[in-house]
C-alpha cells in the first residue's frame, strides 16, 4: 500500500510484463459517485506525494472503484469558495494546477483508465496523464461554462494541446458530453475497450510505454509546451468561434466566450503560464452574478430530483397509460410518452381528432429520423406505443390516465366519471387542467385519493416541466405514480398544492396584470417585449401572450381575478380583453398583438400590426415615460411578489422547487436564477421599497407581504 485515504488508494502491483506500477483508484467512501471536493483534491495531493517518494514504479495507472470515473468538482461547495474573493480563488487553483502538475511530471509513464462518466474537474484529471483508454459506455466533457465558469484545473490549457484548439473550442463552449467514439476520433483517447478490457488495456498501455513502443516523453512535451498555429490557424480557430460562440450563448453568457479568449492567450505560452491565465479568468467569472446564479440552478435542481426520486418510491409502476382527448396537448402527450417508451391508448370522440393527433405525433417522430437521432425502424416501432381509439374497451389494465379533454368543467367531469368506472381499483386518475380546481374535479370521483393534476406545458415535447397538483384528498402514492411517470417522460416534475393557476400560471397572471397596467398608462407594447427579451425572456409578454392564445388568457385571467379579487381583478377592459373582443386570438388565427405570417420553414413570423395598435388606443388612458429600468421594474415586481405568496400559502415547498418551476414553465431567465433569487440578489429590503413605492401608484397587485417585510426588517434571504 502506497497511500490510503477516504477518497484514493494507492496500491503497488505487477504488469503482464513485470513492470512494477502504482494504481491510483478513486473510491469515495459513503457516496455513490467521485466529486472533487476540497478534501478529496487535498487526499490527490497527498497521494502525489507518497507516489514522488517511492522507489522504483515504472508507471502509474489512475482509475475509478465505481461506475462513473469522476463526475466533476463539489458543485455544493461552490457559492461558500465563490465567497472568499478572487485572490482566494486564483490561489486555490494554481495549489490545484501544482498537484495536476506533479502528475503530469512522474518520472515514468502514466495512463488514465476511464470506465465511466468523467465530466469537469475528473476530466481535467484525465488530462494529466500521458495516455488514456476509454470504455465503450464511457463519456468526458467539460461543461463548466454551462455553470458560467470555464475549466479551471487545466481543462483550457490541456485539452487544446491534446486535441487542437478548433477541437477543444468546441468541447468547452459546447460544454458537451462526448462519446467514446467521438472522443476517440479526436484524440482525446488513445484507445477505446469494452469495461472488461479497459484495465488490461491501460497495463498494456504501460508496458508498450516503458518497452519503448510509446513515446511518452513526446506525449508530454506536447502537452506542456505552447500550441503550434501560425497567425491564419490562430484567426480561424479563435476569431471565426468568438464570433459564431458569441451569436449562439448570447449577451447574458458571457463564460463560453471567456473560455475561448483564455485558450487563445494561453496558447503561445508554456504550461505555467498558460495556468496562470486560466486561473485569473476563472476566478473573474467565479464571482460573476451569472456563475452564482448557474450554480445556483444546479443545485435547485438537485434539490427538484432528489424529491422526484423520494415521491417515486412510493408509486405502483406505470407500465401502460392512456390520455383521453388527441388534441394539441392529448396528441403531445401521446407522442411523449410513445417516445420515451411507456406505450399510451389515445381516446377521442372524433376520429378526426385521432387523425390528427396521430400525424402530429408522425410529424415529431419524422423530424426525429430527420436529424438522425432515430432509425425509420425505431420510428416505426416508436409509433406503435400510441394506441388511438374511441372506446374504453381496453383500459382496464391502464395503469395512469391523462384526461386532456376541453377546458370545461361539466365535460371534464363527465368524462372523470365515466373512466373512473372503467379502470382498475388501483389506476391512478389525473387532469390536465390550466384552469379547474382539482378538489372540485374530485368532487365527482368515488375515489378521489387516486386523482391528482398533472398539468403539461406547450409544446409538450419541449416543455420541461410538468406540475404535479395534490388535491386535498390525493393519496401519496397518486403524487408518487404521476412523478414517476412524468420523469419516465423525460419531464421534470414539481409537485405543487391546489389553488387558481396552481403554481405558474398564479405567478404568470400577476406579470400580464403589469403588461396591461404599462399599456393603459401608455407604454408601447413592442417596446415592452423588446425591453424584457433583452432582460432575459425568450419573448416578451405580448408576443407571448399571442402564443397562449387571447382566449385562453381571457380564460385563466377570469379564474385568476375570481380566486384571488383583491389584486387580479380589475374594472375596465385590459388590452387582453380588447384583443379577444376583436377576435384577435393570437397565433391561432394569425393576429393577436403582432400579425403573423409564415416564414421559409413553414414557421409564424410575427410583424407589426397597425389594426392592433389602434385597438389598444381603446384601453390608454395616459401617455407615460418609462425608462427600461421602469419597465423591468413593473412587469417583473407583481411575478415575483406572487412567487413569494405560493411559498408563503405552502402552495410550493421550497424556493429552490418556485424558481426551476418558472425557469422550466415559462422561461424565466434561467441566468437570472429564478424570482426568489432575483429578490435576493437585489436584497430584499431594496426589493419592498422597490415595490412599496409601485403599490402606492399601481395598487394592491405590487403590494409586498407582511412576512416580506419582516424579512426585510431582518436581513433575511430566500436562499441562506
Ligand atoms: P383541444 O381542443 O386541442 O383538444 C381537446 C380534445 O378533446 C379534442 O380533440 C376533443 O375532440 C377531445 N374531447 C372532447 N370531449 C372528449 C371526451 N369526452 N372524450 C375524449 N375526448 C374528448 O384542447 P387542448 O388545447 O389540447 O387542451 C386540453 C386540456 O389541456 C385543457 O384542459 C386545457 O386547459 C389543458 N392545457 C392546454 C394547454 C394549451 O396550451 N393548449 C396547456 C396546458 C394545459
Amino acid at each position: 500500500m502506497i497511500y490510503q485515504g477516504n477518497a484514493i488508494t494507492v496500491t503497488r502491483r505487477d504488469t503482464p510484463s513485470g513492470n512494477d506500477i502504482a494504481m491510483l483508484t478513486f473510491d469515495l467512501k459513503d457516496e455513490s459517485v467521485n466529486k472533487l471536493s476540497s478534501a478529496v483534491v487535498a487526499e490527490l495531493g497527498e497521494a502525489v506525494k507518497a507516489l514522488q517518494a517511492e522507489n522504483g514504479l515504472q508507471g502509474l495507472v489512475i482509475a475509478s472503484g465505481k461506475d462513473a470515473f469522476i463526475v466533476g468538482a463539489d458543485i455544493t461547495e461552490f457559492h461558500t469558495l465563490f465567497d472568499k474573493g478572487e485572490e482566494y480563488l486564483v490561489e486555490m487553483n494554481l495549489k490545484v494546477h501544482a498537484i495536476f502538475n506533479a502528475i503530469e511530471d512522474l518520472p515514468f509513464p502514466t495512463v488514465t483508465a476511464i470506465n465511466g462518466l468523467a465530466l469537469g474537474g475528473g476530466c481535467e484529471v484525465l488530462l494529466t496523464t500521458d495516455f488514456r483508454v476509454m470504455s465503450e459506455k464511457a463519456k468526458i466533457g467539460l461543461p463548466e461554462t454551462k455553470l458560467g465558469l470555464l475549466p479551471g484545473w487545466g481543462g483550457c490549457v490541456r485539452l487544446p494541446r491534446i486535441i487542437g484548439a478548433d477541437n477543444a473550442i468546441e468541447w468547452i463552449a459546447g460544454g458537451t458530453e462526448n462519446r467514446a467514439d467521438a472522443a476517440l476520433k479526436m484524440g482525446a483517447v488513445d484507445a477505446v475497450v469494452t469495461a472488461e478490457q479497459l484495465e488490461d488495456a491501460a497495463l498494456d498501455m504501460l508496458d508498450r510505454a516503458n518497452a519503448g513502443e510509446l513515446d511518452y516523453q513526446a506525449r508530454r512535451a506536447e502537452k506542456t509546451s505552447p500550441l503550434k498555429l501560425n497567425p491564419i490557424e490562430q484567426m480561424m480557430a479563435f476569431e471565426t468561434a468568438k464570433g459564431y460562440v458569441a451569436g449562439k450563448a448570447g449577451p447574458h453568457y458571457p463564460a463560453p466566450i471567456e473560455a475561448i479568449k483564455v485558450i487563445q492567450k494561453g496558447a503561445g505560452e508554456a504550461r505555467d503560464r498558460a495556468q496562470a491565465i486560466e486561473a485569473k479568468a476563472f476566478a473573474k467569472l467565479a464571482l460573476s452574478s451569472v456563475a452564482f446564479n448557474l450554480v445556483g440552478l444546479f443545485l435547485n435542481d438537485q434539490v427538484v430530483k432528489k424529491k422526484a426520486s423520494q415521491y417515486e418510491k412510493q408509486a405502483q409502476p406505470v407500465k401502460q397509460t392512456a390520455v383521453l382527448g388527441a388534441g394539441i396537448m392529448g396528441g403531445g402527450i401521446a407522442y411523449q410518452s410513445a417516445s420515451k417508451g411507456t406505450p399510451i391508448l389515445m381516446k377521442d370522440i372524433k376520429d378526426e381528432a385521432l387523425e390528427l393527433g396521430l400525424k402530429e405525433a408522425r410529424k415529431l417522430f419524422a423530424k426525429q429520423v430527420e436529424r438522425n437521432k432515430l432509425t425509420n425502424e425505431q420510428m416505426a416501432e416508436k409509433l406503435t406505443n400510441i394506441r388511438p381509439t374511441l372506446s374504453y374497451g381496453d383500459f382496464g389494465n391502464v395503469d395512469l390516465v391523462v384526461e386532456a379533454v376541453v377546458e370545461n368543467p361539466k365535460v371534464k367531469d363527465n368524462v372523470l366519471s365515466e373512466v373512473e368506472g372503467m379502470v382498475g381499483e388501483n389506476t391512478i386518475l389525473t387532469s390536465n387542467t390550466s384552469t379547474i380546481s382539482i378538489n372540485r374535479l374530485a368532487q365527482n370521483l368515488k375515489r378521489p385519493e387516486n386523482f391528482c393534476g398533472m398539468h403539461f406545458f406547450n409544446p409538450v415535447h419541449r416543455m420541461p416541466l410538468v406540475e404535479v397538483i395534490r388535491g386535498e384528498k390525493t393519496s401519496d402514492a397518486a403524487v408518487g405514480a404521476t412523478v414517476a411517470y412524468a420523469r419516465a417522460m423525460g419531464k421534470t416534475p414539481i409537485v405543487v398544492n391546489d389553488c387558481p393557476g396552481f403554481l405558474v400560471n398564479r405567478v404568470l397572471f400577476p406579470y400580464f396584470g403589469g403588461f396591461s397596467l404599462l399599456v393603459e398608462q401608455g407604454a408601447d407594447f413592442q417596446r415592452v417585449d423588446k425591453v424584457m427579451e433583452k432582460f432575459g425572456w425568450p419573448m416578451g409578454p405580448a408576443y407571448l401572450l399571442d402564443v397562449v392564445g387571447l382566449d385562453t388568457a381571457v380564460h385563466a385571467n377570469e379564474v385568476m381575478a375570481e380566486g384571488f379579487p383583491d389584486r387580479m381583478a380589475r374594472e375596465g377592459k385590459t388590452a387582453i380583453q380588447v384583443m379577444y373582443d376583436n377576435d384577435r386570438l393570437g397565433q391561432k388565427n394569425d393576429k393577436g398583438f403582432y400579425a403573423y405570417e409564415e416564414d421559409k420553414k413553414g414557421k409564424p413570423k410575427k410583424v407589426t400590426d397597425e389594426a392592433a395598435y389602434a385597438l389598444v388606443k381603446e384601453v390608454v388612458k395616459e401617455q407615460k415615460e418609462f425608462s427600461d429600468e421602469d419597465i423591468i421594474a413593473r412587469m417583473m415586481v407583481p411575478l415575483c411578489l406572487e412567487t413569494v405568496r405560493c411559498l408563503e400559502d405552502d402552495i410550493v415547498a421550497t424556493p429552490a422547487e418556485a424558481d426551476m418551476a418558472l425557469i422550466y414553465g415559462i422561461g424565466f431567465p434561467p441566468f437570472r436564477g429564478g424570482a426568489l433569487r432575483y429578490i435576493d440578489a437585489m436584497g430584499v429590503a431594496e426589493f419592498v421599497k422597490l415595490a412599496e413605492g409601485l403599490a402606492e401608484e399601481l395598487g394592491p397587485l405590487y403590494a409586498p407581504t407582511d412576512k416580506l417585510r419582516q424579512m426585510a426588517q431582518n436581513n433575511a434571504l430566500f436562499y441562506s
